[in-house]
């Protein structure tokens, strides 16, 4: 990736304590954020007390009202998913709050409609096509990305609004690193299976350990969609690494809450977009 494709998370921090795309120009039209912890100590997140995931898995709803109105994005018309590491995807039609079953991934036309998913580690990612209004919000752990969901993402834009690849423009959003992200046999043989020639690009071998890149994987499967290199986008960082600032599930452990991405259309003319009239 190129080296100006990627963002420090110091870049991208704004209010709310998130990182936000606003600087990415690609990304006009559009609020995303990424919360962090600072978000955790700010506003109405603050005073979340009690877990953030149930004995089943579940994320608070209390919690997640709270970051919303910490970042502000309307909690009562955002929509998330009950994500099971797969890689369909869904399309969201009515702007109220919900949670969509068993999909890692949500899609949508509808104007001031904040799609979210959680992640610790797993890597969440915006695609967004300007011209055509639409975007997509996915969440990408090592069976995501080896699946492929980025590459869906770009299909369902296709499907539902006729968007070409080379209009669609891709952000990782915060992940582990392959600094950090060791796989077992059962994960590498997984990154062969999806990557075949390409797999040494995805595994990174040191001394018989080996690590998976879920950004270079989430990477290649956009760009196999058809998506170009130069429109796809990351902040550089590792959420293990970068433990100050993010949650990680491998650093902090199963019982680790979770960030949460967002992204929403704004209304033409509220942003860089509008018709300036
Ligand atoms: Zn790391």
């Amino acid at each position: 990736m190129n080296a100006e494709n990627e963002y420090a998370p110091a870049e991208l921090l704004g209010p709310g304590g998130a990182l936000w795309l606003d600087k990415v120009a690609a990304f006009d039209g559009l609020a995303a954020a990424f919360t962090t912890r600072k978000t955790l100590e700010e506003g109405p997140a603050a005073g979340f007390e009690g877990p953030v995931l149930d004995d089943d898995g579940r994320i608070n709803e209390e919690y997640v009202a709270r970051l919303c109105a910490t970042v502000g994005f309307p909690y009562g018309r955002l929509s998330s998913c009950r994500q099971v590491h797969g890689t369909e995807i869904c399309r969201v039609v009515v702007a109220e709050r919900r949670w969509l079953g068993a999909c890692d991934g949500l899609a949508t036309d509808l104007v001031d409609a904040p799609l979210a998913v959680f992640t610790a580690d797993c890597v969440p990612i915006v695609l967004w096509a300007a011209r055509a209004g639409a975007l997509a919000l996915l969440h990408a752990g090592w069976r995501g990305a080896l699946g492929k969901i980025a590459a869906r993402g770009v299909s369902r834009l296709d499907d539902y609004w006729q968007v070409r690849p080379e209009e669609v423009a891709v952000f990782l959003g915060p992940g582990i690193g392959p600094c950090c992200y060791d796989v077992g046999d059962y994960v590498a043989r997984a990154a062969e299976a999806a990557f075949a020639k390409r797999a040494g690009q995805v595994l990174v071998d040191e001394g018989g350990v080996r690590r998976l890149d879920l950004y270079r994987a989430n990477e290649l499967a956009a760009q196999e969609a058809g998506v170009l290199p130069e429109n796809i986008y990351r902040v550089a960082t590792c959420t293990s690494c970068e433990a100050e600032l993010f949650i990680s599930a491998r650093r902090n452990g199963k019982a680790a809450g979770r960030l949460m991405a967002a992204a929403a259309i704004e209304r033409a003319g509220a942003g860089a977009t509008g018709d300036g009239i």
